[in-house]
């Protein structure tokens, strides 16, 4: 479609992404309001992803090896502003979206995130519904944020915490960040109102032993953990079959300390499955990508902060949106090439990789698409 569809961003250091161009022709499914895909899954929930910087080296996901200072960030001119997120979510709402998620990268890193979430804030479901505003962020900095962005009005927080032991967590962001700062600031987030959940990456031989402490630490207070798989995203982290503790086996760890019970889905497409305490000392989540693919309900889309629109945590390729808002495209325009590329879309990563049929490519990195 342009010049860039041939540009190629070089991601940590040794793979490449290349974009998409947005389909000119092909029909758009809807129903119920929403778009479809191939496989007749509506499109729900948009995750954002506001920056590449992040202040923490995660061996998961941003190496420090790999994302060292010859790693090739963005220019913040590469970078949506404010006013082009906010034209793409609302035409998104317009067609079905109910959820935003903000994410990166670390979120909190991008000056005055709370002007974009005040600006998405005004955006209303067809039937004029509010729509769901989510932060997903590393908490480093929450405290000082969060009065900032609840008088924005973000709805919820999800923070990410691998350990309560400082050693195993410090030795998680691999800079030296301790979890009290972290629960600092999820205890002043949760005092403001703000619905907070925790997430956890579980890797094999290095953090299994926290899950009933972070349990914990966590009953009875209304925030709610959530342990994650670890996942082969991107290509830089090294990922091993052998390193993934399946959620089963959380829950039989949990299991073997409180009485638990599964809980049904909050709603269509939720990624973790639910189990609550039998005790009414609230509830845990597992996100289990790895041992039970829920490619089947998945109803999300991630655009990455240079406006590319991502179908799969686990694609190469993003359709170049940028482009088309920098050119003058009309509103409609935009919508209909939305709609093209989700009708398009037929993928199903999680469940090729259960099957032992996961192409390989060079995935893009998760700090890029967003969690
Ligand atoms: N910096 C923010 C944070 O850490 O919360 C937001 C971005 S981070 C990429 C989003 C989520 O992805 C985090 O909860 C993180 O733990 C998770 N994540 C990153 N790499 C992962 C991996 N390889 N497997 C599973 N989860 C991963
Ligand atoms: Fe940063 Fe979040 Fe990735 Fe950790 S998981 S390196 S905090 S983007
Ligand atoms: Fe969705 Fe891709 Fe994950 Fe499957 S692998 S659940 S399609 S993001």
């Amino acid at each position: 479609m342009s010049s860039s569809d041939e540009r190629v961003i070089p991601i940590a250091n040794e793979s490449a992404v290349r974009s998409l161009p947005v389909p000119q022709t092909g029909a758009v499914r809807r129903a119920g309001g929403h778009w479809l895909d191939m496989r007749g899954r509506p499109l729900r929930d948009l995750r954002i992803s506001v920056t590449d910087h992040c202040n923490f080296r995660c061996r998961y996901c941003m190496p420090k090896e790999k994302f060292d200072k010859r790693h090739a960030f963005l220019a913040h001119t590469e970078l949506l502003t404010f006013d082009e997120i906010y034209r793409i979510s609302r035409l998104a709402v317009r067609n079905g979206i109910e959820k935003l998620r903000l994410t990166g990268g670390e979120p909190l890193l991008r000056k005055g995130l709370e002007q974009l979430v005040a600006q998405l804030r005004t955006l209303t479901t067809p039937d004029g519904r509010p729509i769901d505003i989510a932060l997903t962020t590393n908490a480093s900095i929450l405290k000082k944020k969060a009065d900032a962005l609840k008088e924005a009005g973000l709805d919820r927080v999800t923070v990410s915490l691998d350990a309560l032991d400082e050693a195993i967590f410090q030795g998680f962001n691999d800079v030296g960040f301790p979890a009290a700062k972290v629960l600092e600031g999820i205890e002043y987030a949760a005092g403001l109102g703000f619905k907070v959940k925790v997430n956890t990456v579980v890797k094999r031989g290095v953090n299994e032993g926290e899950v009933v402490k972070i349990c914990e630490r966590f009953r009875g207070t209304g925030i709610i953990p959530r342990f994650i798989e670890y996942m082969d995203v991107g290509t830089a982290n090294g990922w091993r079959m052998t390193d993934v503790v399946p959620s089963a086996e959380i829950v039989r760890l949990i299991a073997e300390r409180w009485d638990v019970e599964p809980v049904g889905a909050n709603y269509p497409g939720e990624t973790a499955s639910r189990w609550r305490y039998a005790d009414g000392a609230g509830e845990f989540g597992c996100i289990s990508s790895v041992t039970q693919a829920f490619c089947g309900e998945c109803s999300r889309a991630r655009l990455s902060m240079d406006g590319r629109l991502y179908l799969c945590l686990f694609a190469t390729e993003g359709y170049d949106i940028r482009t088309m808002l920098r050119g003058g495209a009309t509103d409609f325009e935009i919508e209909e090439a939305l709609g093209r590329i989700w009708a398009q879309r037929n993928d199903h990563y999680s469940e090729l990789r259960s099957l032992g049929l996961a192409p390989e490519r060079a995935k893009i990195e998760m700090s890029y698409i967003g969690g």
